[in-house]
């Protein structure tokens, strides 16, 4: 019977889930999946290690299904799959940590109360989070439950690259400097070493450039800075984000423009960005494939301030051994990356056109003083890797865990 990690990443309108199975060489996947569209055409899809659809189900327009039916269902899809393994914990993705948690903790209602402190410094985010922890701390109070904090990775950066010039009585509110995209950037410091030693013990950023984007700058494999702040909303240009504002613009919205809060945070976090500038898309594809002047204002735009945060990371780092491309617009645009290495050629960064159009893994130039990497990142092995090392340390021994339970015996008690 093998033990297996089912990791859980709520977001506004999808439930993300992989299943994890222990072998000698660790963490392997064996499914994965999502149930999307969660309040307008619900979807549900899962596939095998090698893509293979195991199951898929569409519930049609106007059918919400939510996010307690879309676990209802998941949990009903993994009790027939996973029949036969043992489910040991459930990992989850949690955006805020806060100041409490500097690396991840094992879940109960005593976490819970303090994570939901945090709704308001990352209200798209938090509350989807939470919502299956409490589902099934209530429904299977047996299952080891594991929370993995996007800020996290970044509690150790130095207290100055987390502070705002702001009252001290502010400050010590917990107004800081927090950055996100902790799990990828921790999933990308461990497997540097096998592509870059000696980036890896020096001086590397890494451009997380997706729908949501950021930069970290890591010292020996440790985060010194990023491009995030207090919320997930700070620093680059993202889909739908509009990145760093000068604090002025929102007080001239609500002053000059009567806007009230909601109206701000809409605007700030669903309409700004790539989707704001270009007033088309969202999706890095649309823009790179429209000859619009909007969707070149916007990529142009990104491309900027890419280059811009590079300048300040490599001077918080005192200089620069190499950068690190991921997640979906780094991993999968060669047009992009060309545009961030050419402006990098001051620092030193000399691409390889062909290798880049190749999509790496090294894609700068042989004697290049800066290397250039693509790395996909893998934020979901992170969490098992992290849930499983914490119910080695809670219990001694993983397969010995109280609470390890059958796929099956799980979803009796969801279900119930
Ligand atoms: P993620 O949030 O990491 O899934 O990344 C989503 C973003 O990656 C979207 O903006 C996509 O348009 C973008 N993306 C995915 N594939 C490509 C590609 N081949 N070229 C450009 N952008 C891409």
């Amino acid at each position: 019977m093998a033990d297996v990690v089912v990791v859980l990443n709520a977001g506004s309108s999808s439930l993300k889930f992989s299943v994890f199975a222990q072998d000698a060489e660790g963490d392997k996947p064996i499914c994965r999946g999502q149930a999307e569209a969660l309040t307008t055409a619900p979807r549900f899809v899962a596939k095998d290690a090698t893509g293979n659809v195991l199951d898929e189900r569409s519930w049609g327009e106007g059918v919400p299904l939510g996010h307690a039916g879309a676990l209802d269902h998941l949990v009903a899809f993994l009790q027939r799959r996973l029949a036969g393994h043992r489910l040991v914990a459930v990992g989850h993705r949690v955006v805020h940590g806060g100041t409490e948690y500097r690396r991840p903790i094992h879940i109960d209602a005593e976490v819970v109360a303090t994570l939901q402190k945090y709704i308001p410094l990352a209200p798209l985010h938090q509350p989807h989070n939470l919502a299956p922890i409490r589902a099934l701390l209530e429904q299977a109070p047996e299952l080891p439950q594991v929370a993995c904090f996007d800020t996290a990775f970044h509690r150790a950066a130095p207290t100055v690259s987390q502070m705002f010039a702001l009252p001290k009585s502010i400050t010590d509110r917990g107004v800081l400097r927090y950055g996100f995209h902790g799990l990828s950037y921790e999933y990308i410091a461990s497997v540097l070493p096998q592509y870059d030693a000696q980036a890896a013990a020096g001086r590397t950023v890494v451009l997380h450039l997706g729908n949501g984007s950021s930069m970290c700058a890591m010292a020996g494999g440790r985060s010194i800075a990023s491009t995030m702040g207090f919320t997930a909303v700070d620093g680059l240009p993202m889909g739908t984000r509009c990145g760093s504002l000068d604090p002025g613009v929102i007080l001239y919205l609500i002053d000059q423009l009567k806007m009230d809060t909601r109206a701000v945070e809409k605007l700030i976090c669903q309409q700004s960005g790539l989707l704001g500038v270009s007033g088309i898309s969202s999706d890095m594809r649309t823009l790179l494939a429209s000859e619009a002047a909007g969707a070149k204002a916007a990529v142009d735009l990104f491309a900027y301030r890419i280059q811009r945060e590079l300048g300040s990371l490599a001077a918080a780092l005192g200089g620069l051994d190499a950068i690190v491309f991921t997640a979906g617009i780094g991993e999968n645009s060669a047009v992009l990356r060309e545009r961030v290495c050419r402006g990098a050629a001051w620092l030193g960064l000399q691409l390889d056109d062909l290798a880049n159009a190749g999509g790496g893994p090294r894609i700068s130039a042989p004697g290049s003083k800066v290397a250039a990497w693509v790395i996909p990142t893998n934020e979901e092995l992170m969490i098992a890797r992290h849930t499983r090392r914490l119910l080695g340390a809670v219990t001694g021994d993983h397969a010995a865990t109280p609470g390890a339970t059958t796929g099956a015996s799980m979803a009796r008690s969801t279900a119930s």
